[in-house]
């Protein structure tokens, strides 16, 4: 998602859907689909601006309007 850049899953932030809502998943653990999204600044923005969330997760989601703070 996001800028589209070829990057190793390491280098991404995991992101899963929690009781409907986008939730960065720091641990990797939580069950279900995972989104990978780089954690470069705009890239977030240029997620929610594709609409990449509801393909990612392949559902409609609730995405938080303050970008999560992804870190790896
Ligand atoms: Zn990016």
């Amino acid at each position: 998602m996001g800028c589209g850049r070829e990057a190793a899953q390491g280098e991404l932030a995991r992101l899963a859907v929690v009781d409907g809502a986008v939730v960065f998943d720091a641990a990797r653990h939580l069950p279900g689909r995972g989104a990978y999204l780089c954690p470069r600044p705009g890239c977030w923005e240029r997620a929610v601006a594709r609409g990449a969330f509801p393909r990612a997760f392949r559902r409609p989601v609730d995405v938080p309007a303050e970008p999560l703070h992804l870190s790896i």
